[in-house]
């Protein structure tokens, strides 16, 4: 607190993100990173770039790598916009297109960067409860509003929409922008990109942050409609013209179009994630079905506070929400296959 502080400062609630500590031999299973580590071909293309060139400004339109984009997606570039991580990009997002008169929907569980958006920019919202089993209702999206943003799969709670009702959510709010944030998509959601050609009122938002695992780049792009992307770069260009450096453009460029490394890698996930929730499904745990690199569970005798603290003890973190109806779930990022052991052979020993 400060006199000098502006008064939107004052009344700002900021995101907390997952703790990033530094202590060795850490399993570290709370940010859903991904294990795998980013394609060997961005790393030479970054290493590439460290040169006497940085003294220049990038590229503003980083068109190199709404190129790769487009170029994996089989699109345009003009329906392309990118930014410094997925974050910025939703950002951009929720001042360009969910800024409007009535309030915005989300789900009442959902990414808790949305509602600190709001607060930010202004935005009114209100949130639309999951059903019992944490699923998002499609028809529960059909009343007047400003806006509607939803992760797919959702976070924390990793339940995949089918593709089917995420339209139902598009024609039924065809006066309204739908942000669908796929950043866990590649994990086995059906993608929103094909439903772009049909609605100009979807934004899908994606990042290389978990399938691509450049977390530490900060590249993320939406795509939609060539109207929706003028919108979003209206406010990047009021804001800052360079997001994105040379060295994420190219790193960046250069991870999108490395498929090979792309499909091993997420298939790794996957194949871990199903490991994990079998074992921890006969551990006694109540394990949602994820499409998402983590898995949101709980035990129906262990507290999970206690749980988080217990794996702590054993350098294992994991992520616990203290927030109503999920405050006795765990989100445990889906780690390498000997990280996934460790942590089924911890919780093995705690539930004894
Ligand atoms: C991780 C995450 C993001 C942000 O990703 P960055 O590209 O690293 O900013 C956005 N949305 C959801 C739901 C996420 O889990």
């Amino acid at each position: 607190m400060s006199r000098y502080w502006s008064e939107v400062v004052h009344n700002l609630t900021p995101y907390v993100p997952g703790e990033q500590p530094k202590l060795p031999d850490l399993i570290k299973l709370n940010t859903n990173e991904n294990p795998y580590g980013p394609s060997p071909r961005a790393l030479a293309a970054i290493q590439g770039e460290v040169a006497d060139t940085l003294k220049l400004y990038p590229d503003p339109n980083a068109d190199l790598l709404k190129a790769a984009i487009a170029d994996f997606h089989g699109i345009a570039p003009a329906n392309i916009f990118v930014g410094n991580g997925s974050d910025e990009v939703l950002a951009h997002a929720f001042l360009a297109l969910l800024k409007h008169t009535n309030p915005i929907l989300f789900p009442d569980i959902t990414y808790s960067f949305y509602p600190v958006y709001c607060g930010l920019y202004g935005i009114d919202y209100e949130t639309v409860a999951l059903d019992d089993g944490f699923a998002i209702r499609p028809e529960d999206y059909r009343r007047p509003n400003g806006g509607i943003i939803f992760p797919n799969p959702n976070a924390p709670t990793g339940r995949a929409l089918p593709l089917a009702a995420i339209e139902t959510i598009l024609a039924g709010n065809p006066d309204s922008v739908v942000v669908v944030d796929e950043a866990y998509i590649d994990f086995g959601g059906e993608t929103a990109v094909p439903l772009v050609a049909r609605y100009p009122n979807l934004l899908v938002v994606h990042t290389l942050s978990k399938s691509r695992s450049l977390a530490g780049l900060r590249v993320g792009y939406a795509i939609g409609h060539a109207d929706l992307i003028q919108a979003l770069v209206r406010v990047k260009d009021s804001f800052n013209s360079y997001p994105l450096d040379r060295l994420a453009i190219v790193g960046g460029a250069a991870a999108m179009a490395d498929r090979e490394h792309f499909d091993r890698t997420r298939q790794a996930v996957i194949a871990s994630r199903d490991w994990l929730t079998a074992e921890m499904s006969g551990l006694g745990f109540d394990v949602l079905p994820s499409a998402a690199n983590f898995i949101f569970a709980r035990h129906p005798e262990h507290d999970a506070g206690e749980l988080a603290k217990a794996l702590r003890e054993r350098s294992i973190i994991v992520r616990h929400f203290r927030l109503p109806r999920i405050e006795q779930f765990l989100r445990i990022t889906v780690g390498t296959d000997a990280q996934c052991q460790a942590l089924v052979a911890a919780l093995r020993e705690i539930a004894a």
